[in-house]
């Protein structure tokens, strides 16, 4: 690893991160706030700072495989609280979509699954509709058991609609997708 006018220079992959993402991975020097304010720090199996460094060091199949980036909950704190900028969460958003491109998922294999039923969901009514986006990711997950009590809770409490409500933007949301799609395949 080489230092160049303040910044790690990175390896092959490092850069190309920084490159598809736009974010300054190079000016991360390890001060640690980022992970000191991560509210599931405790959950990952690396802690923000330290999955910076494996990318400054072109450590990509650890980092695509890992379960933080699964685990990361979009909260923000860390691209607040980093003294260079960084945007984290932002990063995060980027090495979950490469480690579903690449085929890369390897731990948190149910989070993924969630996203994409959530998504579709709204894809779908223009709005989650719970009761169908529950039934859809257990049909996935194979998972019929757990939080069965919580739901039955819910249903019986009038928290979850038997029917989707509609909305008025449904098209506008559509094209959202499609744009989305296209960014994609750029
Ligand atoms: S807060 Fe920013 S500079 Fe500090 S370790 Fe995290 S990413 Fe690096
Ligand atoms: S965005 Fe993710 S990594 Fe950053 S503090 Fe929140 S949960 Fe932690």
């Amino acid at each position: 690893m080489q230092i160049q006018g303040g910044l790690i220079r990175v390896p092959a992959w490092g850069a190309e991160v920084e490159a598809a993402s736009g974010i300054r991975i190079s000016a991360c020097y390890q001060c640690k706030k980022c992970s000191n304010g991560c509210p599931v720090v405790y959950a990952m199996d690396f802690q923000p700072n330290r999955l910076i460094r494996m990318i400054q060091l072109g450590l990509k199949e650890d980092v695509l495989r890992s379960a933080t980036i699964w685990v990361c909950a979009s909260c923000e704190t860390c691209s607040t609280r980093c003294p260079n900028d960084i945007d984290i969460a932002a990063l995060m958003d980027h090495l979950r979509q490469a480690a579903i491109r690449e085929g890369k998922v390897e731990k948190e294999k149910n989070t993924p699954l969630f996203h994409q039923t959530f998504l579709s969901s709204i894809r779908r009514n223009g709005r989650v509709h719970e009761l169908m986006m529950i039934g859809e990711y257990r049909l996935k997950t194979k998972d019929f058991l757990s939080d069965l009590r919580l739901g039955w809770e819910m249903f019986r409490r009038g928290r979850l609609k038997l029917f989707p409500a509609g909305v008025k933007s449904k098209g506008e949301i559509e094209e959202i997708f499609k744009r989305s799609e296209e960014e994609e395949r750029r």
